[in-house]
């Protein structure tokens, strides 16, 4: 976008790229159907409702967190067999909203879950399905905060309790366990993590083969990574690669359907933040530049030290040079990146944040009674 165009939206604003949007959903399905696999994606990472009807007319499925997100997933004429529900901490209102809706499953994570699960489908006249996310203990090799299937996580029932719970199902007669689900953290980059998720999950499979239960399906969760310091070379990951892995070392049982659940991969690249800067301040060691958006906007750089891709769009110097670059909120962490090389910047410049679709826009925080300016679609 030229600077002519971008002065007609009001500053900071999201922007979503929704054909590279759609080049990435095709390219993601071409290599999941090859192998039979199905996608959900996950909600959370971004609930933008353009975004969320493409996605939905391109065949995935969704993965929700919440009862709002099941909610919104069904609104936007996702299916309810198509509709997982995860998450830690499900309230007796939440497991109602999946009950009502007959969702493909509940990915349980404690034994106690399972059980109110069951005493709520009871009172129901209901049988749910469910799936046991189980914590493989695999490390994702991410930050600590997206990091998983650890068993100091709080994610997942625990090998441990396993036998206790197997006892236990035959009287719980309002739950079906169809599958087992797992997802180790976000932000993966190197494929070893998937590859021993794979290893583990072919031991749990046979593990409940044995005890003679049979699994209609397995949910390998998400966690492909994207490109945060080259966008532009890489703007979709390869999903060849990702899917080929599991193809390699995963050993279904014949029939047993295999289901991922993709949030930031799909969407992170279509995404960017465009703000306006405010002010350049010489400090001691470097040049600030101080931008209209700040952690309110995306909280990813101070929640999970995370770096994007950063750079002047409407600056015309050929002069390069450091600033730190930084929002505008009272507190040291509101920062996108210290020493950022960008074109000669001043006050009115436009600067973009690359990577900014998923965990970005549903992030935002009213914090110091921020406005939040609308999208801008491409
Ligand atoms: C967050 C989450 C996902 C999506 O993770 P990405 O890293 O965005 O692909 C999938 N499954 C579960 C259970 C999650 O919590």
């Amino acid at each position: 976008m030229r600077k002519k165009e971008l002065i007609q939206y009001k500053t900071p604003f999201y922007c979503y790229d929704l054909e590279l949007l759609s080049q990435t959903l095709d390219e993601a399905q071409t290599h999941a159907k090859k192998h039979d696999y199905h996608i959900h994606y996950a909600l959370k990472a971004n609930t933008n409702v353009r975004i969320l009807n493409l996605i939905q007319s391109k065949g995935f499925g969704a993965d929700c967190v919440s009862g709002n997100e099941v909610k919104k997933a069904i609104e936007t004429g996702f299916t309810s067999n198509q509709i997982a529900f995860a998450g830690v901490g499900k309230s007796d209102e939440e497991i109602l909203i999946g009950l009502e809706n007959d969702i493909f499953t509940f990915n349980c994570e404690s034994v106690e879950e399972i059980e109110v699960i069951n005493e709520l489908a009871s009172q129901q006249n209901k049988v749910a399905n469910i799936a046991l996310r189980l914590n493989p203990n695999v490390d994702a090799k991410t930050h600590k905060y997206i990091t998983t299937g650890l068993e100091e996580n709080k994610f997942g029932i625990n090998s441990w309790e396993l036998e206790g719970l197997i006892e236990k199902l035959p009287s719980l007669t309002h739950i079906k366990v169809t599958g087992l689900h797992f997802h180790i953290g976000s932000q993966i980059t190197s494929m070893t993590p998937f590859k021993n998720l794979c290893i583990r999950v072919n031991e749990l499979n046979h593990w409940f083969l044995e005890r003679g239960i049979r699994l209609e399906h397995l949910n390998l969760g998400g966690g492909l990574g994207i490109d945060y310091q080259s966008p532009t070379e890489n703007p979709i990951p390869d999903f060849e690669l990702f899917f080929g892995i599991f193809n390699q070392f995963l050993e279904p049982r014949p029939n047993q359907e295999i289901h991922f659940e993709l949030g930031r991969s799909l969407v992170a690249n279509c995404g960017s933040l465009i703000s306006k800067v405010l002010y350049v301040k010489k400090g001691i060691k470097t040049n600030f530049a101080i931008l209209d958006a700040g952690m309110t906007e995306l909280i990813r750089p101070a929640l999970y030290q995370a770096s994007h891709s950063i750079e002047n769009i409407t600056s015309e110097s050929t002069k390069l040079e450091f600033y730190d670059v930084v929002g505008p909120i009272c507190e040291s962490s509101d920062c996108f990146g210290k020493k950022i090389e960008l074109k000669e910047t001043k006050r009115g410049d436009y600067i973009k944040i690359y990577s900014t679709g998923a965990y970005g826009e549903v992030m935002t925080s009213g914090y110091n009674l921020r406005e939040q300016n609308p999208v801008v679609y491409l």
